[in-house]
């Protein structure tokens, strides 16, 4: 079972129309993948609605759960936020720190979104892997500040070794600390990672549709670590975090 935790939909600077569910549903079937996570795409900056989100999700409730994004700067984010989750079936928000250009542990826009999202009991999702704004040692800090607020560390460092290094060591310090293996520079750090913090806080994702998820489904299926690992990083755990019976 492979429940990948990052495919998009809505408005992208890199697509010339809308991305829809039925784009992402193509590309989970040709690649053997059974469930995804539609996060609302952030490049344009122009997030599709909670509403629309559903929509999405309703073309194949069984496979595909949606996550909320907005302007994190936004007066009503937090009531967005808190609507998507009670009034549309939102099961996290994704705050992409560079395009909202906003940093991870901001305390006026960010914090009050991982306190409410602590008191939801859904995931927070940040991109990481660039400087200033989303660097493993923000996220650190602000899932710290937020011990019962489960953070998903996206990207674990993305492609510089001391981004990667240092998201292993946010996670080996703060236990609500997940990794996201989306784009991660090579295999070795899940490798690496999963040494570090064993193997129930490591979720794998594909940046459906516009890459293909094969080498990163890959990554996962050649790094050095055992077959019930593998098992749980390509699916078990994000649906157990997400309290997803599979
Ligand atoms: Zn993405």
């Amino acid at each position: 079972m492979i429940f990948d935790i990052h495919a998009h939909v809505g408005h992208s600077k890199y697509s010339d129309n809308l991305i829809t569910a039925e784009a992402v549903l193509k590309v989970m079937d040709s690649s053997g993948i059974d469930r995804a996570i539609l996060l609302p795409t952030a490049s344009t900056g122009r997030y599709i609605t909670a509403q629309q989100m559903k929509a999405e999700v309703d073309k194949a409730p069984g496979r595909l759960v949606g996550f909320f994004s907005s302007d994190v700067k936004a007066k009503d984010a937090v009531d967005l936020f808190t609507e998507a989750v009670t009034k549309y079936g939102a099961k996290g928000i994704k705050i992409h720190p560079v395009y909202a250009a906003c940093a991870a542990d901001d305390e006026k826009w960010v914090y009050p979104l991982l306190e409410r999202a602590g008191e939801l009991k859904v995931p927070v999702m940040f991109h990481s892997g660039e400087a200033p704004y989303a660097t493993p040692w923000q996220i650190g800090l602000a899932a710290m500040d937020f011990p019962n607020t489960t953070v998903i560390l996206e990207h674990m460092g993305f492609d510089a070794m001391c981004f990667t290094d240092a998201a292993i060591k946010m996670a080996k310090r703060s236990e609500n600390i997940i990794l996201g293996t989306t784009g991660v520079m090579y295999e070795f750090p899940i490798t690496k990672a999963v040494n570090a913090i064993g193997d129930d806080r490591i979720v794998y994702g594909g940046e459906m549709p516009m890459n293909n998820p094969l080498h990163e489904i890959l990554k996962v299926k050649v790094a050095k670590i055992s077959d019930e690992a593998k098992e749980k990083i390509l699916g078990r755990n994000i649906a157990r975090i997400l309290n997803i019976t599979i």
